[in-house]
C-alpha cells in the first residue's frame, strides 16, 4: 500500500540537515520510498494533508519500564522509594496479565506522544512484547535479570535463563527484539553481569542495565577505589552493545573508556532531576564522541512518556549545568531525540531518518496550538513549545496508528478501564505503605 504525505514541513535529519517547507514523503507499505520539496503526482492508495505541520522520524525512548503505569504517582517525593516501597511492592503485586494490561496502556500513551520505539527493562517481559505486536509500536525487550528474588524469577540465575528463552523465542521478528538487561551495577553479581554481557556480545544484541545513577552505587565503588563504569570496563562489559542508562556521576576517565569502547547512553533528565540525582555531564559525553539519546525511565519515576519533556528538561539543565545559552543548539537535540536513539541502537541504517529505505516510522507535530505560533526555526518549536498533546498523527512500519491526534485502533478509556480493573489487588498491597505513599 502507498501512503502519500503531501504539506508538511518534513525534518528529514540527515547530515546535511536538510528540510523540505512545503514537502512530502511517499511511503510504501513499511518502508519510506522518497520524500522531497513538493508533492509529486503519483498514484498513492492514500493522501493525507499534513497542514503545514512538522514532520520528522519517530521518538526513540531508550529507557523505559512500560508496566510500572500502576506506581504512577505513588510516593514521588519518598526517598530511596526503590527499596522502601517499589521492590517489595513489585515482587508481591505483579502478575504477568498486570503487566500486560500496564505496558499496552503504556505502549499507546508512547503512540500519542510520538514515541515509534523504545527500549524497555521489566518482569514478564513476553508480555510487554505482546502489548508492542497488538499495538503497532517497536519494543528492544529486555527481562530484568537481578540477583534477588523478583517477580518473574527467584534467582538471577533463572532470570537469564528466562532472558535466553526471550532471545529465542523473539528471533525472526520485526517489531519486537530482545535485549539483555541486567538491573544494575550493584543489584547483579559480577559473575551475572558477565554472563549479561558476554549473551549481549554473542547475539549482537543491547545491553543495558542502570549505570552510575545511585548516591550509594557510587560511594560503594568508591570505598573500592573504583566507580561503576571502571568496574563493568573490568568484566568486559563496556563494548559497543552498551547503552548505560542515567550515567549521572561519570569521571573523565569513565567517559573516555565509554568513548574508546563504543558505548552509549541513555539520558534520563526528568527522573534523574526530580529525584535530585543530578545532572549528567552530557556536554562532556557528547564531545567525547559517546552516542547519546533520552529515556523517559519509568512512568513511576519520569511520570510523562513523552520525550518533549525530555528535550527541554535536557536543554535547560544542560545549558544551566555549563553555564552556555549557546550548548546544545534545538537542532542538536531533536537529533538526539530521534537519530542518536537510532544510532544508540545501532538502527543508523535504518531508522531516525526519513530517507528512502529507512522505517516508516513518522510523527507529525501539528502546528495548531497557540503556543506554536509562530515557527522561525521548527527544531525550537519542538524542543521549547511543542507538548506531546501537539502530536496529531503518528505512523509506524507505514501504518497509521494515531490520526487527528486519537488513536486509530484503540480507545484508550476502555484500555484504562480494564487496567483499572485488573489493579484492585495491587492497590491493596499499596495500601501497607500508605504513611510513605
Ligand atoms: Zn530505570
Amino acid at each position: 500500500m502507498r501512503t502519500l504525505l503531501s504539506h508538511a514541513w518534513v525534518l528529514t535529519m540527515d547530515d546535511e540537515g536538510t528540510m523540505f517547507r512545503d514537502g512530502y514523503v511517499l511511503i510504501d507499505d513499511g518502508t519510506i520510498l522518497e520524500t522531497g520539496a513538493s508533492s509529486p503526482s503519483v498514484d498513492a492508495d492514500l493522501t493525507v494533508d499534513c497542514k503545514g505541520g512538522i514532520l520528522l522520524p519517530g521518538f526513540i525512548n531508550l529507557h523505559c519500564h512500560a508496566a510500572m503505569i500502576p506506581f504512577r504517582t505513588m510516593g514521588d517525593d519518598c526517598p530511596d522509594r526503590l527499596r522502601r516501597f517499589l521492590f517489595p511492592l513489585e515482587n508481591e503485586a505483579l502478575t504477568p496479565h498486570l503487566v500486560y494490561l500496564a505496558a499496552k496502556y503504556a505502549c499507546l500513551e508512547m503512540l500519542l506522544a510520538g514515541i515509534t520505539t523504545f527500549v524497555d527493562m521489566y518482569y514478564f517481559e513476553d508480555r510487554v512484547a505482546e502489548a508492542c505486536l497488538e499495538t503497532g509500536i517497536r519494543g528492544y525487550l529486555g527481562e530484568t535479570v537481578i540477583s534477588q528474588p523478583s517477580p518473574s524469577a527467584r534467582t538471577d540465575q533463572e532470570g537469564l535463563s528466562l532472558t535466553r528463552q526471550f532471545i529465542r523465542s523473539l528471533s525472526g521478528e520485526k517489531m519486537v527484539h530482545a535485549i539483555v538487561a541486567p538491573h544494575g551495577t550493584t543489584t547483579v553479581s559480577a559473575e551475572v553481569l558477565r554472563s549479561c554481557s558476554d549473551l549481549s556480545q554473542s547475539y549482537e544484541i543491547p545491553l543495558t542495565l542502570h549505570a552510575a545513577e545511585m548516591d550509594y552505587e557510587m560511594a560503594s565503588f568508591a570505598e573500592k577505589g573504583t566507580t561503576p563504569v571502571m568496574f563493568l570496563d573490568g568484566l568486559t562489559a563496556v563494548h559497543p552493545y552498551l547503552l548505560a542508562a542515567h550515567c549521572i556521576h561519570l569521571s573523565q576517565q569513565d567517559i573516555s573508556v565509554l568513548a574508546h569502547k563504543g558505548a552509549s547512553v541513555a539520558h534520563c533528565i526528568g527522573s534523574n532531576a526530580k529525584a535530585g540525582k543530578g545532572v549528567s555531564p552530557v556536554s562532556d559525553i557528547f564531545k567525547a564522541g559517546v552516542p547519546f539519546g533520552f529515556g523517559t525511565d519509568g512512568p513511576s519515576s519520569g511520570n510523562t512518556l513523552s520525550l518533549f519533556d525530555q528535550m527541554r528538561l535536557f536543554a535547560v539543565s544542560q545549558k544551566t549545568k555549563y553555564h552556555d545559552r549557546s550548548l546544545f543548539p534545538a537542532k542538536d537535540i531533536v537529533y538526539a531525540a530521534t537519530r542518536g536513539g537510532a544510532r544508540c541502537l545501532h538502527l543508523e541504517n535504518c531508522a531516525g531518518q526519513i530517507a528512502p529505505g529507512y522505517h516508516a516510522d513518522l510523527v507529525l507535530v501539528s502546528l495548531d496550538g497557540p503556543h506554536m505560533f509562530p515557527v522561525y526555526n521548527p527544531y525550537s518549536a519542538l524542543v521549547y513549545a511543542a507538548n506531546a498533546s501537539d502530536v496529531s498523527m503518528v505512523i509506524t512500519d507505514g501504518k497509521i496508528r494515531v490520526r487527528d491526534h486519537c488513536l486509530t485502533d484503540f480507545d484508550l478509556l476502555k484500555v484504562r478501564s480494564d487496567l483499572y480493573k485488573a489493579m484492585g489487588a495491587f492497590m491493596h498491597s499499596a495500601e501497607q505503605y500508605r504513611d510513605i505513599i
